[in-house]
Formats: C-alpha cells, sequence, structure tokens
C-alpha cells in the first residue's frame, strides 16, 4: 500500500496520506515508526512540541539501514515550537531537531502556532511547552510572525528544509504573510474533519496556490484520550449516523471514510494510530471514491466545532479568538 502524492508550490511531491507523531508513546515510537515505513507510509509528521523526535529518527534509521527505503523516498516534517520564533533562533533549533531525527534536511518545516512565546534554552526544558516553569503563566515575545518567516526563508536558503509551512493561522494572518514572503508557504496545517470543515479558509489558501493538510481528521476522537470534556460531550464522528451509513455502504471503516472526505477535497491527511492494524487501515484510503452527494452529506455536519485551541488547555492565548 502506498499514498499518492500531491505537488507543492515549492516543486516537491508530497504524500497525501501520512503519519501525524503527536502522541505516539515514547516506549514504542521507534517501532512504530519503523513499522509504518513497512506498511507504505512515507510522510512522517513530526514536531519538537510531540517530544519524539530521537525516537522517530531511530525507526527511520532502522528502516533505511535495513533497506526498506532510502532518505529521499521519506518526506519528514518538522515544526517549529512558539519559543522558538526569535529570528536567531531559528536556525539553532531547526539544526537540533535535524540532529534527532539522524537528517540533514527537513522535507517540510512549519511555524506551528502563529504566536511567538520567550525563548528557552533546550538544556533547560525540552519540549519547552506552552507555559513557564512549574505550569504556570505563558509569556511572549516581542517577535513578529514576519521575522520569524524571514529566518524559515534561510532554512530554504541553506538547504535545512527543501519545503517551509505554516500551521494553525487563520485568514487574516494567511492575507498578511502572502504581502511578505519572499517564498510562499507550501502548506497549512489546520485542524478539518466534518465538525470544523472551514471552506472559507480552504477556498483562500487553495486559490494561492498552498496545499491544505488536515489534522484531528476524526475530530473529537484525538481529544478523548486528553480528558477534555467538550470532546466527551460530542458524538464521536466513529458514531455519527451519516458516516456510519456512507462506510457500510462502501465495506469501509467511519475511520477510512473521515479520510476520504479530506482527500476527496484535495487535503492531505496524518492520522495518527498506536495500533498496527488501523495504522494500516488509514493507508488504504485512496482506493475508493465517495459519490458527489455522500461528500455534500458528510460536509454538512458541519458545526465549526474546534478541539485544538489552546483556551481548552488552560492557556491564556485566544488565538482563535
Ligand atoms: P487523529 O489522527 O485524528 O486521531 C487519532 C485518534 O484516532 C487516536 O485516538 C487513535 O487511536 C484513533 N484512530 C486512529 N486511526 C483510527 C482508526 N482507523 N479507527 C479508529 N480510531 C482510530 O488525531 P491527531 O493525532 O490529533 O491528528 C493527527 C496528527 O495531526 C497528529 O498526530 C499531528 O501530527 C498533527 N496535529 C497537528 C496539530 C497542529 O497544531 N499543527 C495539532 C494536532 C495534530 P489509536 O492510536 O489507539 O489508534
Ligand atoms: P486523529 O484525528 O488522527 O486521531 C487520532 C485518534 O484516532 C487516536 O485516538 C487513535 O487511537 C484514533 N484512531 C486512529 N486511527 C483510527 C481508526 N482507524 N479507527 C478508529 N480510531 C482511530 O488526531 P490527532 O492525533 O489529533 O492528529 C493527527 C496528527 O496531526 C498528529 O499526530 C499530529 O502529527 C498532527 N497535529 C498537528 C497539530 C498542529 O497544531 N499542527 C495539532 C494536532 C495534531
Amino acid at each position: 500500500m502506498s499514498s499518492p502524492t500531491v505537488k507543492l508550490n515549492s516543486g516537491h511531491q508530497m504524500p497525501l496520506v501520512g503519519f501525524g507523531l503527536w502522541k505516539v508513546n515514547n516506549d514504542t515510537c521507534a517501532d512504530t515508526v519503523y513499522n509504518a515505513i513497512k506498511s507504505g507510509y512515507r510522510l512522517f509528521d513530526g514536531a519538537c512540541d510531540y517530544g519524539n523526535e530521537k525516537e522517530s529518527g531511530e525507526g527511520v534509521a532502522r528502516a533505511i539501514k535495513e533497506g526498506i527505503v532510502k532518505r529521499e523516498e521519506l518526506f519528514i516534517v518538522s515544526k517549529l515550537w512558539n519559543s522558538f520564533h526569535d529570528k536567531e533562533r531559528v536556525k539553532p533549533i531547526a539544526k537540533k531537531q535535524l540532529q534527532d531525527w539522524g537528517v540533514d534536511y527537513f522535507d517540510l518545516y512549519i511555524v506551528h502556532f502563529p504566536i511567538a512565546l520567550k525563548y528557552v534554552d533546550p538544556s533547560v526544558r525540552y519540549p519547552p511547552g506552552w507555559q513557564n516553569e512549574g505550569g504556570k503563566d505563558v509569556t511572549t515575545s516581542k517577535t513578529s510572525l514576519a521575522d520569524t518567516w524571514k529566518a524559515m526563508e534561510e532554512l530554504v536558503d541553506e538547504g535545512l528544509a527543501k519545503s517551509i509551512g505554516i500551521s494553525n493561522y487563520n485568514g487574516a494572518l494567511v492575507l498578511d504573510l502572502l504581502r511578505y514572503a519572499r517564498i510562499l508557504p507550501a502548506t497549512l496545517q489546520i485542524e478539518h474533519h466534518p465538525y470544523l470543515t472551514q471552506e472559507p479558509l480552504l477556498d483562500l489558501v487553495k486559490a494561492n496556490g498552498i496545499n491544505v493538510t488536515a489534522y484531528s481528521s476524526f475530530g473529537p476522537q484525538s481529544f478523548l484520550e486528553l480528558g477534555m470534556q467538550h470532546a466527551k460531550d460530542t458524538t464521536l464522528l466513529f458514531d455519527n449516523d451519516v458516516v456510519k451509513k456512507i462506510a457500510d455502504k462502501h465495506g469501509k471503516t467511519p475511520a477510512q471514510v473521515l479520510l476520504r472526505w479530506a482527500t476527496q477535497r484535495g487535503v492531505a491527511v496524518i492520522p495518527k494510530s498506536n495500533n498496527q492494524s488501523r495504522l494500516a487501515q488509514n493507508l488504504d484510503v485512496c482506493s475508493f471514491d465517495l459519490a458527489a452527494d455522500e461528500l455534500k452529506a458528510i460536509s454538512g455536519l458541519n458545526k465549526g466545532l474546534r478541539f485544538n485551541d489552546p483556551l481548552a488547555y488552560g492557556i491564556s492565548q485566544p488565538i482563535f479568538a
């Protein structure tokens, strides 16, 4: 099994289906990545904040050593954490992350959130997270997103990243970025599922040649394990009648239907699973097509419901306000 690819505005090809590394346990991460490569995954969506880049790199190294893949066949994504937005911090932290992965370039390096926090030295705390030492208060930095983007562009100039991208930006921030970018973001990564369909944002970035990647494609599911009340109070998309009926009709699982709904809208997906059989199932999502009325029925579930908001984690930064 393999994933189709899409051509990014940087000229590079990106798999449409990848593997998301958030909440992949440290003790099983190297094996999970290695097994995912064996199952056919080529794109890995990592981040400083996920705290498992070294382990992910171990899985990659093992697969390369055994001749299962070559580095150039993989598409490794990582993200710039909020506390490294100051211009002079971007290159050193990207280099540290490359070292953790054991590779010499990222295929895509993304600004994780449009918010700059005060620098934390990696020898003091890594990953630094949102809050200050002791888990209280958030301290911002004065760096603008335009200054951070200039430093991101230099990563491309120096060959440390083949493409650069953004995540969790809203329409206004994208419009602003389009004015100052020398190198356009290749992708925008956003929360996207049938309860949060985000059409105007998709239309805006697509019209400007930027590809969209969905995170949390299964909606509330990912946030149950974080104990989020908001997720517990919502009908799981896996249990939703509209999704279930369509899945039964196609002989697929609800998860596969949710991922196909996204990819048929031209949106790339990066589902995460700690389970080998679900991981295999999630890659097999481009071998069937949903009909136009089925796509429409799923999109009709939209209720503007967002889960991954810093406010929901008790962090006082209303970035989606
Ligand atoms: P997700 O992939 O939508 O959902 C993961 C959840 O779904 C887990 O509970 C997983 O459990 C379950 N699951 C996975 N495949 C399944 C299947 N086939 N059937 C039933 N359940 C299934 O959630 P996500 O991790 O939030 O989002 C995906 C990725 O997006 C992340 O890993 C990360 O790379 C990225 N992301 C980025 C941001 C950002 O700010 N840029 C934010 C969130 C996420 P098991 O593990 O037990 O299978
Ligand atoms: P997800 O929607 O991929 O859901 C994961 C959950 O679904 C897990 O609980 C998993 O057990 C379950 N699951 C997986 N496959 C399943 C299947 N086939 N059937 C039933 N359940 C299944 O959500 P996510 O983990 O939030 O997001 C995926 C990835 O997106 C992350 O790993 C990360 O890489 C990325 N992400 C990025 C950001 C960002 O800010 N850029 C934020 C969140 C996530």
